[in-house]
């Protein structure tokens, strides 16, 4: 008798590999945000899996990539949890190290009823993802065909995962999270830039709030080195900066309930559909596709979708 077995890819391998943030979300729900010095009561509170890097790590993984991650857990409850559930995801964990004496990353995310977000992030663990730590994993950003970073982990680790998945011949995406300006040789690292409003005000320096807005900062960012820039605007989709010019995707029309986690989703899909060799505005598609399910549930792991669950691709 013969058995076949399915190849499985080595564990050292990945399509999608992120290197980022992971935290745990303590989040509440509220009917409206406090403002200083209140007190109000909120009705409802929930303990899950976050971190940009995380949240797209999952979005990938959910949305068909091999998926690895590099990042850094504390020895502590929260860490072991996080680590369980990327586990869970059946995302490669091997070169996500435990800082033996460090706070896993926290964050306290308030949602309101009209479904807005506010945001704290302490980094914990992710402030201590250094240079040497990428380096052990060189085996992994060699095989990838897409490295994603964010900027939950300190700068100069992102900039040397840019470089090093340069040198390996792998596709470099920046979701250039929290909003912060960046110097110009870290942008020529990136070939893909992917912004929301805030973020690309910051980046570029002027207000972004509609479609032309984001098309006049996406010449601002073009010009600062950026070849590909995708601007995100909430439920008026994303303005897309391509070799072929501009271009803005609108959003799937859906009801929200909570849009945590939107942003990621949309980079882990899009990253996830990139990965497999799909056109640009295919993957555009499935980015929307998969954010726009995800911000009609609560949470932000929690919400987003699995590949089977993309509505039919349209022409
Ligand atoms: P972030 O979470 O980073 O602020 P956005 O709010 O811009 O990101 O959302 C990312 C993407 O998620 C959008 O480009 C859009 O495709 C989708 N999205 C977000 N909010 C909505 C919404 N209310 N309705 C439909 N799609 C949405």
């Amino acid at each position: 008798m013969t058995f076949t077995t399915s190849p499985t890819p080595p564990l050292d391998t990945a399509e999608v590999v992120v290197v980022g943030s992971l935290n745990m979300d303590l989040v509440v729900r509220t009917p409206r945000h406090p403002v200083p010095g209140e007190t109000l009561l909120g009705h409802g509170f929930a303990t899950t899996p976050g971190g940009k890097g995380a949240n797209q790590a999952v979005a990938a993984a959910r949305l068909g990539a091999t998926t690895a991650m590099i990042g850094r857990l504390g020895d502590d409850a929260h860490g072991r949890a996080l680590r369980d559930n990327l586990t869970r995801e059946g995302i490669r964990h091997q070169a996500v190290l435990t800082s033996p004496a460090g706070e896993t990353g926290v964050a306290m995310i308030q949602v309101d009823d009209a479904s807005q977000n506010s945001i704290v992030v302490i980094p914990g663990s992710n402030a201590e993802l250094t240079p040497a730590d990428v380096e052990t994993a060189e085996a992994l950003l060699a095989s990838a065909k897409l490295v994603v970073c964010q900027l939950e982990v300190p700068l100069e680790t992102v900039r040397h995962a840019l470089e090093r998945a340069r040198a390996h011949g792998a596709t470099t995406l920046l979701n250039a999270a929290p909003a912060m300006a960046l110097p110009g040789e870290l942008l020529a690292l990136v070939d893909w830039l992917v912004v929301n409003e805030s973020e690309a005000e910051a980046l570029g320096g002027c207000p972004v709030a509609d479609p032309d807005q984001a098309a006049r900062a996406i010449e601002r960012l073009q010009a600062l080195g950026c070849r590909r820039v995708l601007i995100t605007l909430g439920a008026q989709g994303v303005v897309a900066g391509l070799e072929s010019g501009l271009h803005h995707a609108p959003a799937r029309p859906v009801a929200a309930v909570d849009t945590t986690g939107a942003g990621d989703t949309f980079v882990g899909a899009f990253s996830a559909a990139l990965a497999r060799g799909a056109e640009v505005t295919t993957a555009l598609q499935e980015g929307q596709a998969a954010a726009a399910i995800a911000v009609t549930r609560p949470g932000a792991q929690a919400a987003i979708p699995y590949r089977h669950e993309l509505p039919p691709a349209t022409p």
